[in-house]
């Protein structure tokens, strides 16, 4: 399948990786949108939100606690940080591998852009 994150995955293209279990992996954003930006996916192929199931509850829970984890260990759990996720071209999604962004070390406005 010729899906960049899952050549990420796979370790056939290269990335910083912050974390790794047996569900997810998380790597730093290649254009970084604030100080940390941090990609969590899992490592199984899903293209959207749209594609969910009941059965990747689990696995979607897990991705949110584990951008929880990180926000922590980089330091802006209290401060404030932002979560992410893209569902197809209207909303901005480049890259059909569901992921969310964690992104913090700045201040964030609302409504985003
Ligand atoms: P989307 O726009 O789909 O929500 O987010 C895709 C993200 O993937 C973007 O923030 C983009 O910078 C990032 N990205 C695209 N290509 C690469 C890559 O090759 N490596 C890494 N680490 N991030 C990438
Ligand atoms: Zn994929």
């Amino acid at each position: 399948m010729d899906c960049l994150f899952c050549k990420i995955v796979n370790n056939e293209v290269p990335a910083k990786i912050v974390y790794r279990d047996d569900l997810v992996l998380a790597f730093e954003d290649i254009n970084p949108q604030a100080p940390h930006h941090i990609l969590i996916i899992p490592q199984k192929h899903i293209s959207t939100i749209n594609e969910l199931t009941s059965e990747d509850n689990e696995l979607i829970g897990h991705m949110v606690q584990t951008a929880k984890l990180l926000a922590k260990e980089l330091n802006v759990a209290d401060e404030g940080y932002r979560l992410v996720m893209n569902c197809n071209a209207s909303a901005g999604q480049t890259v059909f591998h569901v992921h969310i962004h964690l992104m913090g070390g700045r201040r964030f406005t609302w409504p985003p852009g």
